[in-house]
């Protein structure tokens, strides 16, 4: 019997961005919490049961429900969902729209025509047919409606239609892919692992809180190589073993297939993998799953804690320092922080994973808030590997030239002698070798050699880079491209391209190791998971020397016979204009020396910089975190910046320039006066234009006792926003553009 019963009026909450609850009346029975549908301008929607009735609305001008479902999301779930939206900013329908992503999940499944895919056919591979092969094996081959290829191969419909029409993709049946129970696994601890005397301990403090129950946060802190992964698969199977559902959450490029078979051989079943890039059947079917308590471990990346968990009992947060955890698009949240909030109301406990934990984490490890736990040496006595700067300085990249015509142009090279010598060397010893750079094209900048202009995006307020691959200038912002020009728009003079990106380094690579067989990583280049997937089986084969990548390699990839990482350009990221600027830089560089010498063989890391004794370099070179967060967190407790600290930024787009100004000065005018902190701003974002739109940045401050969320809502509200205007409010924000 539920606590409502038919005829009632209840309050309903339902998944929209602007919804905070409507009335309507039951037709049967019902609780807090039960999944119900609706119409709302004759359209169905799923919401749930919210609460007490609040309109005016006379009893006969209530609508009601269409139906009561028989499943209910539990009164924590409510809870996490009032939390969450209370601290995001965001309305509670819009955190719910998060949770019930999935429209039709109580639907029968749709009636659609699929189709399979013929790896056996032969036609020619361009990169959007590659795009949607790829589409099918990170779906395991299943069959797919053109609405699924579109959608998750990136690719346009008469693409695919073309694929149908040479027959590439063959029509099948519809009702065969619709299962729930394709997704339902047991699980049993196969023994494969024994851990050590460090995994041990920590494990068992872990077994400890799952056994006792209630909330708890444990940040496992071990150097990479040191088998983190291990011992948190020890905690979620026990979690699992108890009758309690597990998540395990990691940043998309996290999730690969050294991964997934790491997972079996301890599981003895293969994990159900939840990311953005799956079939509406199979996100419908494991939601369902989930739902129902059937699936009861899911290992996926920040949207996965938004499944309906029944009974969780365990959330390990993988990577936890990790940027992509940040949610900044649709709503703002922090998917470990959102994780923790959900842990602390339903009380169980939480495990973060990290290398180079945030400074907030460490903060509250400091302060007894979280239990830290360590695991200080590499797994199977591997050691950490050398880490080196080569001053530029003194050891100024020679020129190479890409032809040995004597008359080929000498072009200006980015990789020093040292770097060479240690390139070469590792060639000859047969051992793999990894050039980091974080940055996409050609060269960043195109510039005019006699007036300085720059190349910029007409719509976004920043410079355009050249991508010799396609052959075209590319802004990062909006995707925009535009053709390379031959002279300098400004005054006609000849354009020059400047700076370093990784297709330059491809380029100069293979003029200087012209035997080497290299490979190059980047968002521009890998299509999808399974592309690099395709590039991480060839470096455990050998059949890679020398693979140049982006930060999509800097983590989760073991290679064994990797023993030479070089960072190209070290000082990038160095004078980021942001508080966080020194620990992300020290992060990114920390876990990519961690690629090194992962096997027998000892590594060694070589940092090119113009700063050998800058703070961040000397600590990654001394292997010393903790005194470089130390030196970082004093910093920051100065200036009062979190950890110490409150921010919320809050931008404002719009799309007329005037009306975005005067809506700002009203904002201005109307700041109230905070206790511990003050509204600064309204300055331009850092990234004036983006699309068109013009942007203006507050940003709040407040110590880290004061309750700015109340504050910020109601300043918000005194002042009327105008049409077009759009508000994006960002509690604790990571990126400051
Ligand atoms: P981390 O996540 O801390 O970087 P991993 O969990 O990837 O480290 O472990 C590094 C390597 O050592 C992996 O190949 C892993 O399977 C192996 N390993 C770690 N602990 C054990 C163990 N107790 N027994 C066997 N292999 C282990
Ligand atoms: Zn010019
Ligand atoms: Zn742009």
């Amino acid at each position: 019997m539920g606590m409502f019963k038919s005829g009632d009026i209840v309050k309903v909450l339902l998944p929209n961005v602007v919804n905070t609850g409507y009335d309507y009346r039951l037709n049967a029975p019902a609780n807090l919490g039960t999944f119900v549908e609706c119409r709302v301008m004759n359209r169905p929607y799923i919401g749930v049961v919210w609460g007490l009735p609040d309109s005016k609305l006379p009893a006969d001008k209530i609508k009601s429900v269409v139906r009561v479902l028989d499943k209910s999301l539990s009164i924590t779930d409510l809870q996490w969902i009032k939390r969450m939206a209370d601290w995001t900013l965001m309305t509670s329908g819009a955190v719910l729209k998060l949770i019930i992503n999935i429209p039709d999940a109580f639907s029968p499944p749709k009636l659609e025509q699929l189709y399979d895919f013929d790896f056996d056919a032969k036609i020619k591979m361009t990169a959007s047919r590659q795009a949607i092969a790829d589409a099918f094996s990170s779906n395991d081959n299943e069959p797919m409606s053109v609405n699924d290829i579109v959608n998750i191969a990136h690719v346009s419909a008469p693409v695919v239609r073309t694929m149908i029409k040479n027959k590439t993709l063959r029509p099948t049946d519809v009702r065969e892919i619709e299962n729930e129970n394709r997704f339902i696994h047991t699980y049993h601890d196969m023994g494969t692992v024994v851990l050590n005397d460090e995994q041990a301990a920590a494990a068992k403090k872990i077994a400890g809180a799952i056994e006792n129950g209630g909330f708890s946060v444990f940040l496992l802190d071990g150097i990479t190589g040191s088998g983190k992964t291990q011992v948190y698969f020890d905690a979620a199977l026990r979690a699992y073993n108890a009758g309690k559902s597990v998540l395990l959450m990691m940043p998309e490029i996290a999730l690969t297939a050294q991964f997934m078979s790491r997972f079996e051989s301890r599981f003895g079943a293969a994990p159900v993998v939840w990311h953005s890039n799956l079939t509406a059947a199979r996100r419908r079917d494991i939601w369902r799953g989930v739902l129902n308590g059937d699936i009861r471990v899911v290992v996926g990346t920040r949207s996965a804690l938004f499944l309906p968990w029944q009974n969780l009992g365990l959330i390990v947060v993988d990577e936890e320092h990790d940027t992509s955890y940040k949610q900044e698009d649709m709503g703002n949240y922090h998917a470990r922080d959102m994780a923790i909030l959900r842990a602390a109301i339903a009380g169980f406990p939480v495990v973060l994973a990290s290398a180079t934990p945030a400074a907030e984490t460490l903060e509250n490890v400091r302060t007894g808030k979280y239990t830290g736990l360590k695991l200080t040496s590499r797994f199977g006595g591997a050691t950490l590997p050398k880490i080196e700067t080569i001053d530029l300085r003194q050891n100024r990249p020679e020129p190479y030239t890409t032809s040995a015509a004597p008359d080929a142009p000498e072009i200006a090279g980015a990789l020093s002698a040292p770097m060479c010598d240690a390139i070469r060397e590792t060639l000859d010893n047969h051992q793999q070798i990894m050039l980091f750079i974080n940055r996409r094209g050609f060269a960043p900048i195109v510039q005019c050699k006699k007036c300085g202009w720059t190349a910029t995006c007409p719509d976004c307020s920043v410079g355009m880079t050249y991508h010799k691959r396609i052959g075209k200038l590319l802004c990062h912002m909006c995707g925009r491209t535009a053709p390379m020009p031959d002279n300098c728009e400004n005054c006609g003079g000849a354009v020059s391209l400047r700076g370093v990106g990784i297709e330059k380094i491809q380029e100069e690579v293979a003029a200087r190791f012209p035997t080497a067989r290299t490979a190059i990583v980047s968002s521009d280049t890998i299509a999808s998971r399974q592309s690099l997937e395709r590039i991480v089986k060839k470096m455990e084969s050998g059949e890679i020397d020398i693979v140049i990548g982006t930060q999509i390699l800097a983590k989760g990839h073991h290679f064994p016979n990797l023993t030479l990482v070089g960072v190209v350009d070290a000082d990038m990221g160095l004078f980021g204009t942001d508080f966080r600027a020194a620990e992300h830089t020290f992060q990114q560089l920390f876990q990519v020396a961690g690629r090194a010498g992962r096997g027998a063989i000892p590594g060694h890391v070589l940092l090119q910089t113009y700063q050998p004794d800058h703070p961040v370099l000397t600590a990654i070179c001394a292997g010393d975190r903790d005194a470089f967060m130390e030196t970082d967190m004093a910093g920051r407790r100065l200036a009062k910046m979190p950890p110490f600290g409150q921010l919320i930024a809050v931008v404002v787009e719009g799309a007329r320039e005037s009306v975005l100004q005067k809506y700002c000065a009203d904002l201005a005018a109307a700041a109230p006066n905070i206790n511990g902190g003050r509204i600064m701003g309204p300055v331009p974002a850092q990234i004036y234009q983006i699309r068109n739109w013009y942007r203006m940045r507050f940003l709040v401050s407040g110590d880290v006792r004061a309750k700015l969320q109340p504050i910020v809502a109601g300043w918000l509200s005194r002042v009327k926003q105008p049409a077009n205007i759009r508000v994006k409010i960002d509690v604790n924000p990571v990126n400051f553009m």
